[in-house]
This record gives C-alpha cells, sequence and structure tokens, in this order.
C-alpha cells in the first residue's frame, strides 16, 4: 500500500521530506506561489514529489472523455477542420492541403495528449494548430512507412509466422509510439522500442483497456460510414470528418490521462490543474500549517504562527476563537492578558455576548490567578455574566471598582450592577444596601 499522509492517514501521500521523513498530502504543504517547489511545514525545506496520489483510473472517465472536445473552440476546430477537408478535393494540390490539414488535427491532437498529460482537463488553445502542423504530419507519416518497412522486413526475412507476430507487436505498440512522441516530440526517440517496452511496461495491463477501446472507436466510425447513405451527399463527408476528428481528441485526451494517472511509474511529475485546484491564499496556507503543526504536538510553533495570523486579520472572529482556544489548552497566560481584551470585544462587536460569558468563565476555571485589568472589560463581562443569570461572576468583577478604578466614567452603572447582582443573594443584603448608598453618596 502506498504511504500516507503524516497529518491524514486516510490521504494518500504526495510528498516527502527526507529531512523529517515524513510524508504529506498536497494540504499539508507549504506550495505559497514563491515556492517553486513545495517546501515541509515543519523544517522549510524543498520536498521530493511521490505523485498526485489518487487520482481517478482513465477508464472510469469515459464519460468525462467524451464531452473534452464540447468546448466552443475545440468543436469550431473541429467543424472548420472538416468542411475544409470536405472541399479540400475539388482543389489544386489537394493531397497537399489534405497533409496539412490532417497535420493540423494531428498537432491538436498531439498538444491535447500531453496537455491532458500535464493535468489539464480541458482542451489546449486551438491556436496550439496552427503551425507545425505539415510537419507533423510527415513525422506520422515517416512513423507509419518505418513500422510498415519493419514488419515487411521480418515478414521477407524471418517467416510468416514470426513477420504475423511482429506486425502485432508494431500495431499494438502504436498508441505507445503516438504517447511517446507527444511527450518528447523526437521520433527516434518513440520509435525506441525500449521506450516502447518502458511505457507500456508501466502502464501494464490497462494498456490493453486502451488497444480495445480504439478498436471500439474504429469499428463505430466503420458503421457510421455504412449509416452516411441515408445523409445528403454533400453533407456526409463533413459529418464523417467531424466524427472521425472528435473520437481522434477524445482518444488523444484518453491517452494523455493514460499518462497522467501512471505519471509516477513513467517518471513524470504533474498535479491537477484549474478549477477545484486553485491556489491557495496565504492565511489558507497557513491555517493548513497550522492544523499540521497541532498534530506534530509543535505547539510554541503553531502558537506563533496563529498569532501572526491574527495580526494579520483581526477582525476574523473564527480565527480569533482558535487562537483563544488553543492559548486556553496551552494555559499560556501571558498571551491571554494581551488577547481577551481584543477577542471579547471581537465577540461583542458580533452579537455574541454568550460567548463572552462561556469564555469568560471558561478561562478562570483553568486559570483561576487570571485577572482582568481594565474597568470597561470588568464591566462588559459582568453585564454579560449578570444577563446569563451568572450574578457571582459580576459580584467577583465588581466588588472594589470604587478602589481599584476611582475615575472609571462609568463608575455609577458598574455599582448599579454590583448592588443588582448583590440583590440575587439575601445574605448580601448588607453590601447591597452599602453599594446604594455610596451610589447615591456619588451621585448627589
Ligand atoms: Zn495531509
Ligand atoms: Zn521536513
Amino acid at each position: 500500500m502506498e504511504q500516507a499522509c503524516q497529518f491524514h492517514p486516510l490521504e494518500p501521500a504526495t510528498y516527502l521530506c527526507t529531512e523529517c521523513e515524513s510524508h504529506s498530502c498536497d494540504r499539508c504543504v507549504d506550495d505559497s506561489s514563491y515556492n517553486p517547489v513545495p517546501r515541509c511545514f515543519r523544517c522549510n525545506r524543498s520536498l521530493e514529489t511521490l505523485g498526485p496520489g489518487n487520482i481517478e483510473p482513465f477508464w472510469r472517465r469515459l464519460q468525462q472523455s467524451f464531452k473534452y472536445p464540447l468546448t466552443t473552440q475545440s468543436l469550431v476546430f473541429i467543424v472548420v477542420l472538416s468542411v475544409l477537408c470536405s472541399i479540400a478535393i475539388y482543389m489544386p494540390f489537394a493531397l497537399l492541403i489534405y497533409l496539412a490539414l490532417f497535420g493540423s488535427g494531428f498537432k491538436y491532437c498531439l498538444s491535447c495528449l500531453s496537455h491532458t498529460a500535464d493535468g489539464y482537463m480541458k482542451p489546449p488553445d486551438i491556436t496550439e494548430a496552427y503551425e507545425g502542423g505539415f510537419r507533423k504530419m510527415l513525422v506520422l507519416i515517416a512513423m507509419l512507412f518505418i513500422t510498415g518497412l519493419v514488419m515487411k522486413l521480418a515478414n521477407t526475412y524471418l517467416g510468416s509466422a514470426i513477420g504475423g507476430l511482429v506486425a502485432l507487436m508494431v500495431t499494438l505498440s502504436f498508441p505507445a509510439i503516438i504517447i511517446n512522441y507527444a511527450i518528447s516530440d523526437n521520433m527516434i526517440e518513440s520509435l525506441n522500442p525500449a521506450n516502447i517496452f518502458k511505457l507500456v511496461n508501466s502502464i501494464g495491463l490497462p494498456y490493453g483497456l486502451i488497444l480495445a477501446f480504439i478498436l471500439i472507436m474504429l469499428g463505430s466510425i466503420a458503421v457510421l460510414y455504412q449509416l452516411v447513405a441515408v445523409i445528403p451527399s454533400s453533407l456526409d463527408s463533413i459529418f464523417l470528418f467531424a466524427v472521425t476528428f472528435y473520437y481522434a481528441v477524445v482518444l488523444h485526451h484518453l491517452m494523455g490521462y493514460m499518462v497522467f494517472q501512471y505519471q509516477t511509474a513513467l517518471g513524470y511529475s504533474a498535479r491537477l490543474q484549474g478549477g477545484a485546484n486553485k491556489r491557495r491564499d496565504s492565511h489558507a496556507i497557513a491555517m493548513a500549517k497550522f492544523s499540521a503543526l497541532i498534530k506534530a504536538a509543535e505547539v510554541s510553533d503553531a502558537t506563533q504562527l496563529l498569532q501572526e495570523q491574527v495580526q494579520l486579520n483581526p477582525d476574523n472572529l473564527a480565527l480569533n476563537s482558535r487562537y483563544f482556544e488553543l492559548l486556553l489548552a496551552s494555559k499560556n497566560q501571558p498571551a491571554l492578558v494581551s488577547i481577551v481584551p481584543k477577542y471579547f470585544d471581537l465577540l461583542e462587536r458580533n452579537g455574541r455576548p454568550d460567548l463572552i460569558s462561556r469564555n469568560y468563565k471558561r478561562l478562570i476555571i483553568n486559570l483561576p490567578k487570571f485577572e482582568i485589568e481594565d474597568a470597561c472589560l470588568k464591566l462588559l463581562i459582568a453585564q454579560v455574566c449578570f444577563a446569563n443569570n451568572d450574578p457571582k461572576v459580576a459580584i467577583k468583577l465588581l466588588h472594589g471598582m470604587h478602589k481599584k478604578h476611582p475615575d472609571f466614567k462609568q463608575l455609577i452603572p458598574a455599582l448599579t450592577l454590583l448592588a443588582e447582582a448583590l440583590d440575587e443573594f439575601p445574605q448580601y443584603q448588607a453590601h447591597s444596601s452599602a453599594c446604594r448608598k455610596m451610589i447615591s453618596r456619588l451621585t448627589s
């Protein structure tokens, strides 16, 4: 079984840190745009790529593959090419025109193949087909000629039995030759039996699926060629060309996908591009790093990271809550002293007084020595706690306010609240009336 991400046991690992000897998935690496190669969250060194992890096999993507050419550009390209191919026969130098047109189609198909192999699941720009199509077509003819020659020579010099076998091998190798050519752009390399063997061997049995698929496509095109008798003859050739080019694009996309799927075995590295694989922003990367550091029990690094993020996003409530929870769990009193006033203020601005009273109570349970210094904050907490049926906390916060904060502007409301809180307990009756006396003295 392949290695799993150290932080996500169900996620296959896509990167390896040789320094930490740890495996990570795509989420658990620092892939910010200024890192050409993703870096390790823990040691910040460049990572080795292990391939893209879980890739849907190409035989489960047949439906999407048939939709692959359904983009405006590709469809226009297929239709225009088909119309041109249908009328080229009436033009001078028809053969040369055909070579150029088929060459453009072939070049576009090769672009689809290599583009897909790079992880792009949308067809490439049609400008890919404009130049160099003629040369690609000549290369294809040369490849057909060379493979044909090999079959002929085998048949002549090695006898018909071995000759037949060689012919079969060469025919079966043809998709591999096209794949190698699309990737290497080198005819000799792609015809090299060692490279063909390497590709087929890396893909293994599913290579046979592509062959079966090609046979089915050829079969359905042959059926279509017989059916077109019912279509008006001026349109039937356009239709046939269009279907053929359409199938060719789908087929090359599938072959490209096969390379993408087996990239690790083929010594190739690509990731799904576009769509769901949008670049994360620096905050998202930082949060992924935070989650990784916490799972690795590196609390002080995690705290520092979260502190930086809170400074960058002071109004992000979820982030501030997370930071508060971390500090509370790690009983980090100095950091709590500085964050609590800002955090409670943020909770109030977001209309969550219930969380202020709940979090304050959790705070004093975990850190009994924690003290609020600011008079305004004391009053705020006392108010929400009193409103949430907790007069005891209000009394604890407000008693002695007139001594500790004699110049507090809201001293009267604070003392009034204290008196109301004391009223809740019959045994504090004396304190309550003393408090009210002080209020009338201060207000007179
Ligand atoms: Zn992970
Ligand atoms: Zn590392």
